[in-house]
């Protein structure tokens, strides 16, 4: 029976792959549709891509399947044939495969079997995820995106959201998916007869929230096909006015892909117009959180002066000063205290609520 799992060390398969003198091709894909038996759907498609060389994480849940791998370029056409053929639903599957990537992002294949592939807190049996809203493609977009009568609602993070978003979008102001989509469902009640249009970075995340809007009653529900990162490679190719302002976030070293020239945010510490994320140098801090050049100067990096203090501690002492820290979500949030920090006076930004564009949900 061939292996299901992999049972060489983690340094020697990392090792195998860097001496690999064949490129690979990264892709990501996803798909809701409904697995009646998770493990043994993964078991199978475990020993099929494991032959084709296949790198990667995919998850595998009764709501379908979402994946982020590196195939030996030679064996890409066979790993497509291979995950259409594994249920009807995956023929003919959108693969994003990422551009700019070296290949040498995954050294093993691990295929895990999952309560969903996307979490969203929902236990109601009676909500199906695959039931989703109305693909909208670039073009598509724009037209539907101009109408007075449409509302476009972005499904990502606050931190997202900041550095860009669709014009006239509006934010659904929690910080994990979980809380939004209620929140969502109850920030649009009145608005029921509207054109709802859902977005999120790749679309897993609005699909799903597409799915539940339709399940909460809304009956004009769209969600853009791909998220932002194929509207921006579609609106391009096709030379349509892009829509999307600012960078799309994307948790990759830079991140962040500039989209347009616009800047929408602000250095979180003195103000200035900047959209650069950057992680707190402090080995006890690391917030993500947006910082310009002056301040990355002043600050080596920092968050504030006191992480730029500790960064300067022998390393034994900062050891000593984050044991028993709990620094929580460090992702930079208006509303949750710095752990480091009783006041925050030095943070200019202090907005008391995720602002939300009125003129959205007005449809002026
Ligand atoms: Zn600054
Ligand atoms: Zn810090």
């Amino acid at each position: 029976m061939p292996a299901l799992y992999n049972r060489i060390n983690n340094e020697e398969l990392k090792q195998r792959m860097l001496a690999e003198t064949e490129p690979r091709t990264t892709v990501s894909f996803y798909k809701y549709f409904q697995i009646e038996d998770p493990k043994a759907f993964r078991d199978k498609l475990y020993i099929a891509l494991a032959a084709l060389k296949v790198f990667g994480r995919i998850y595998v849940a009764t709501e379908g399947i979402n994946g982020q791998i590196s195939v030996p370029a030679s064996n890409y056409e066979a790993f497509k044939s291979t995950l259409y053929a594994a249920a009807p639903e995956l023929n003919g599957i959108r693969m994003n495969i990422a551009l700019d990537d070296d290949g040498k992002s995954f050294w093993a294949l691990r295929l895990k079997v999952r309560p969903k592939i996307v979490a969203d807190g929902i236990d109601d049996p009676t909500f199906d995820p695959s039931h989703t809203g109305v693909y909208l493609k670039a073009k598509e977009y724009n037209e539907l995106a101009q109408q007075p009568d449409t509302i476009i609602v972005d499904m990502r993070n606050h931190y997202e959201y900041e550095v860009g978003h669709f014009e006239r979008a509006i934010e659904v102001p929690s910080d994990t998916f979980r809380d939004q989509l209620p929140m969502a469902v109850d920030m649009l009640k009145d608005q029921r007869d509207k054109n709802i249009i859902m977005y999120c970075t790749g679309g897993i995340r609005c699909e799903k929230a597409s799915a539940y809007m339709l399940h909460n009653g809304f009956k004009n529900v769209f969600h853009v096909e791909g998220g932002i990162i194929e509207y921006a490679r579609k609106a391009k190719e096709q030379n349509l006015p892009i829509l999307f302002k600012g960078k799309n976030f994307v948790f990759d070293e830079r991140l962040g892909e500039r989209i347009t020239d616009d800047i929408l945010s602000e250095c979180h510490i003195c103000g200035k117009p900047c959209d650069t994320h950057t992680n707190c140098k402090n080995d006890g801090c690391h917030l993500l959180f947006i910082q310009c050049a002056d301040c990355a100067e002043k600050y080596k990096g920092c968050c504030s002066e006191e992480c730029r203090e500790e960064k300067n501690l022998p390393p034994d002492e900062q050891k000593a000063r984050r044991a028993g820290r709990d620094n929580g979500p460090m992702i930079f949030n208006k509303s949750k205290e710095h752990p480091l920090r009783k006041h925050r006076d030095n943070w200019k930004v202090q907005r008391e609520t995720v602002e939300i564009h009125q003129t959205a949900t007005t449809g002026q």
